[in-house]
């Protein structure tokens, strides 16, 4: 369950739980107060209404007696024997009630315990009021009257008076038990609920502080795991994703800095070997050991190889650079992909005859093809490709191959270039396109690579909008592609 619907439930029980029990509390609680009947409650006839009005259905039975006897037979009010039985139905009233009977102007009958200062006060006959509230002193009366005609042709009343004292009283109590009750039942609802509703929030929180202090200490080697379908959830699970995205960008960076080192290393070297070379035949001149024409020639060929393959390292690693530091605008234009495929081609085939390489180019793809390239840098992508197929099919192996294919992949077009060279190591696949990543093999081998330049070839491509990737199997040549969207030509 949501928090938001969890929290709108235990709003909605907040208030129906305080006021089911109240009412319940109410119903067992009332009768304590109104048990001067013996017969409640089994005659459930009673009702209380905040302790201001009882409804006592031997009030009424009496009620309807007295006016029985007051029309048939009133010569009854002055009988003491049938004054007597009423005195003892009076008991059995939930008000303490009293009976005056008054005729003519002589008050002929009062309820023993009862002082009545009040006489000349009496309604008249036929005012017959019936639950009148009337205060004589402190105390609190209702009072009700029922008129007769005695012999000789009497006026005659019968006055009933019941004390509302514990009426008053009871109120009071009940006011006061009221609050106490709700007070009771609104607190330790509330408790409880809080309680639950806190301790599902606050469990999955704490397993976060503590994902985030391990997180603060450096220790990413851990899962959070919090199942709930919740918010809480939600924010687990991005923790989560945070946590790992942090691990592997950790594990990235200090895959970068083990080869950042390694490439200062590596270019050191690099640098070194050529610069040893030129240093060694300048002074052989100096020397004079190249004291033929053809010597000089062959020291001078050397000198000048030697220092083009350190001019292409540090050209290189300047490239890369000013690509990475996003320094080096690009000038797109439109470009036919087919035809300038064939034309980088056509640039490399009379060098690659000279190495007995094979280069074919098959254009799957009608021309012409457009799309939105910077010429140059493409360029730099594909003899970066090539030259790598070149560099790694060893000196041996110079009857090898080369083949360009070109396929139209609806908005985009894809340019694969496979070698029948030694291939990619499967693990090393992922991270070829990594600045300064060389795989073991190439490292141990002659060729010298900078390890840029597929990541010069990754920076372009994806500048273009395109991918790139490489597909290889060890000892099965190596296959390399990638995609450029089509350009877009107006109408
Ligand atoms: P390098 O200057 O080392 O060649 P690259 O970025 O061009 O750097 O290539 C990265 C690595 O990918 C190379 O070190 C090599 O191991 C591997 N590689 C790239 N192209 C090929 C290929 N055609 N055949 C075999 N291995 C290749």
């Amino acid at each position: 369950m949501t928090i938001r619907a969890k929290l709108i439930l235990s709003y909605i029980t907040m208030v129906m739980i305080p006021v089911i029990l109240i009412l319940l509390v109410m119903r067992l609680v009332i009768p304590m107060f109104i048990s001067s009947d013996p017969d409640f409650p089994k005659q459930g006839s009673r009702q209380f209404n905040m302790g201001i009005t009882v409804h006592d259905q031997n009030r009424s039975r009496l009620f309807a007696q007295l006016s029985e006897t007051a029309h048939r037979h009133p010569e009854r009010f002055t009988d003491l024997h049938y004054l007597a039985a009423l005195e003892e139905e009076l008991t059995k009233l939930v008000l303490k009630t009293w009976l005056v009977v008054r005729i003519g102007e002589r008050i002929f009958y009062i309820s023993p315990g009862f002082s009545l200062a009040y006489d000349s006060e009496l309604p008249e006959f036929g005012s017959y009021p019936q639950n009148k509230q009337i205060t004589i002193g402190e105390q609190k009366f209702s009072l009700s009257q029922f008129d007769f005609l005695s012999q000789p042709e009497v006026a005659g009343s019968v006055f009933m008076f019941s004390d509302l004292t514990p009426l008053n009283k009871l109120s009071s109590n009940f006011l006061s038990l009221f609050i106490a009750v709700t007070v009771f039942v609104v607190m330790v609802t509330n408790g409880l609920l809080t309680f639950f509703i806190s301790r599902s929030i606050i469990k999955p929180l704490y397993l976060l502080k503590r994902a985030a202090e391990q997180i603060s200490t450096g220790d990413l080697d851990f899962i959070i795991t919090y199942a709930k379908r919740n918010e809480l959830g939600e924010l687990a699970n991005a923790f989560e994703s945070m946590r790992s995205q942090l691990k592997d960008s950790l594990e990235k960076q200090e895959q970068y800095e083990i080869n950042r080192k390694e490439l200062i290393s590596g270019i050191s070297h690099d640098l070194k070997t050529p610069i040893t070379a030129i240093k060694g035949y300048v002074e052989g001149i100096m020397d004079g050991v190249a004291n033929t024409p053809e010597k000089l020639e062959r020291y001078l060929l050397t000198i000048h190889r030697k220092a083009s393959q350190l001019d292409r390292l540090i050209d290189e690693l300047f490239l890369f650079s000013k690509l990475d530091l996003d320094r080096m605008p690009s000038h797109f234009e439109t470009v036919d992909i087919t035809s300038f495929l064939q034309d980088c081609l056509d640039e490399l085939r009379f060098d690659l005859k000279d190495k007995k390489i094979n280069l074919i180019y098959l254009p799957g793809a009608v021309s012409p093809i457009q799309v939105t390239a910077d010429p140059e840098k493409l360029r730099r992508v594909m003899m970066n490709i090539i030259d790598n197929a070149i560099k790694y099919m060893g000196e041996e192996e110079r009857c090898g191959q080369i083949s360009i294919n070109l396929h139209d992949r609806g908005e985009k077009v894809m340019v694969s270039m496979t070698d029948n060279g030694p291939g990619i190591r499967e693990e090393d696949l992922p991270f070829i396109f990594d600045r300064f990543y060389r795989s073991d093999p190439a490292r141990g081998s002659a060729v010298g690579g900078s390890g840029l330049g597929l990541a010069i070839a990754k920076l372009i491509i994806t500048e273009h909008g395109g991918e790139i990737w490489a597909e290889s199997q060890l000892g099965q040549g190596a296959t390399i592609c990638f995609t450029l969207p089509k350009a877009c030509i107006p109408g």
